[in-house]
């Protein structure tokens, strides 16, 4: 079976006498990058100590658990996987005892050559316990030569292709080392100790989660870099010559935290920036604007700013809906879709109406959005997309569909705006996007868009890959 690795989120603490607990908190900040499991596993005189299970994090851990974490450092892992099997080998962070000493390593992003290099291991000998392709890399790295982690390290590393963002633990240090593309975000803090004044180093898929434990933001995790932190400080090396940056556009598009900082520019900002230039482009007659709660709610903040068009919260959320209901006994009409977005009469009654979204992916809850909103009482819907279509399916820690189920990759704009039902449909344009991303740079020599323009900056290894066929 083919391993994917799809959406995930590290963390990672070195001298803190908290580690465990630290690292449960950085996990609970990133959980929207993985809700189906959660790990993490300390470094205790020299030993490895792990809990892993499915679920959120705040189920798969309590005090009994943090408190068998001892240690003075910790790494952890969120996971999300729709694909493949979610059994517990696959949970992370994986471990091994290497000849050196015990081997932890969580990961995020999605290797493309895992299934070569998997083939290759099995052909040496080697037992594989799970269907992921981080598991690849402790195997490359027990077989190097050296007995340095460190070094094993970065003798492995130019032999993965694809996205990676690592943190590692040994018997004694923590390694984080970033694909030479910079796909998936992962970033440097430190926090000093209230009481012994000590600072520890943390590294974090994203900025939000130093908030939440009061760390300070250094710094990334440069694309292509290996950073270390030992009893003799922290040291960072350059393990390949700059080459094409491909940070994922998609980060800011959906995925990270409005809140976070990634790839050193403010998530919140950038979809506003997305917003003022969808109004720009694709601008409608209309008396409010109101965003999909709540994916949506900077874009629209910012297409209101700039179109003049009063903000309203014309679909209120509920936060509180779980995987599972008891359904209604008798058909309530778009019980799914209501139980968790309510539209307001009071706000939508015969009203122009703009709706912004930050993504269109197979179009079904764009759909349903149209019919609550009309049903509310709107006189016109005109759905607005701050992202360009997407077209292709991620190779590198998204999940998106395979292309068969992205509605873009095989209808026009006014195929889809019929499927949605919707008066008006109109997406962000590829330059808009770059640009609203953009600042000094140039984004689109910087960011990979692949799931909107086809340009797959790595080569892919499977002649299946641009189809998304996933086996
Ligand atoms: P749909 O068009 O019905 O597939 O759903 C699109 C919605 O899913 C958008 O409003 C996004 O907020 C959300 N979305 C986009 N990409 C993802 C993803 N990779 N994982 C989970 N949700 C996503």
């Amino acid at each position: 079976m083919k391993a994917w690795r799809e959406e995930c989120a590290i963390f990672g603490v070195w001298n803190s006498p908290e580690a465990a607990r630290l690292t449960y908190l950085g996990l609970y900040a990133l959980q929207h990058r993985g809700q189906e499991a959660a790990g993490i596993v300390s470094l205790s005189e020299g030993q490895h100590l792990a809990h892993k299970g499915l679920g959120l994090v705040a189920d798969v851990f309590g005090e009994p658990e943090l408190n068998r974490l001892k240690g003075r450092a910790a790494i952890g892992h969120t996971r999300y996987s729709t694909h493949g099997a979610n059994q517990l080998a696959n949970v992370q962070p994986m471990t091994a005892n290497l000849l050196n000493g015990p081997v932890a390593l969580a990961h995020n992003g999605n290797l493309v050559n895992a299934d070569q290099l998997r083939a290759q291991l099995q052909r040496q000998g080697a037992i594989f316990q799970g269907t992921n392709d981080t598991e690849c890399v402790l195997h490359l790295i027990s077989h190097t030569q050296t007995n340095d982690f460190r070094e094993a390290i970065e003798t492995v590393l130019p032999r993965l292709e694809g996205a990676y963002s690592f943190v590692f633990l040994s018997h004694d240090k923590l390694v984080a080392a970033r694909d030479p593309y910079g796909f998936r975000p992962m970033v440097l803090g430190r926090k000093v100790d209230e009481t012994s004044g000590e600072t520890a180093t943390v590294i974090a898929s994203e900025t939000c989660a130093l908030d939440l434990i009061g760390a300070q933001y250094i710094r990334e995790i440069e694309p292509g870099e290996i950073f270390w932190v030992d009893h003799e400080g922290e040291h960072s090396q350059k393990w390949t010559a700059p080459q094409k940056l491909a940070r994922c556009v998609f980060e800011h598009v959906y995925f990270s935290r409005p809140d976070s900082i990634v790839f050193g520019q403010s998530v919140y900002e950038s979809r506003k920036q997305f917003g003022r230039w969808l109004s720009r482009e694709s601008g409608v007659p209309a008396d409010v604007v109101i965003p999909v709660p709540d994916s949506g709610v900077p874009a629209a903040i910012g297409y209101a700013a700039e179109s003049g068009i009063p903000f309203e919260f014309g679909i209120i959320r509920n936060h509180y809906v779980g995987r599972t209901f008891i359904q209604p006994s008798q058909s309530v009409r778009n019980f799914g879709v209501k139980i968790k977005l309510n539209p307001q009469t009071a706000i939508l009654s015969g009203k122009r109406v703009i709706v912004v979204d930050d993504s269109l992916v197979r179009g079904t809850t764009s759909q349903k959005i149209v019919r609550l909103i009309r049903q509310a009482g709107a006189k016109e819907v005109h759905m607005r997309i701050a992202s360009p279509p997407t077209t292709g399916p991620c190779f590198y820690g998204v999940d998106t569909p395979q292309k068969s189920q992205l509605i873009a990759s095989h209808q026009s704009v006014e195929q889809i705006r019929k499927f949605i039902e919707a008066d008006t449909l109109a997406y962000l344009s590829l330059p808009g996007l770059f640009a609203a991303v953009g600042g000094q740079e140039t984004p689109q020599k910087t960011f990979c868009a692949a799931c909107f323009d086809g340009n797959y900056p790595t080569p892919l290894y499977n002649e299946n890959a641009k189809e998304g066929v996933r086996s």
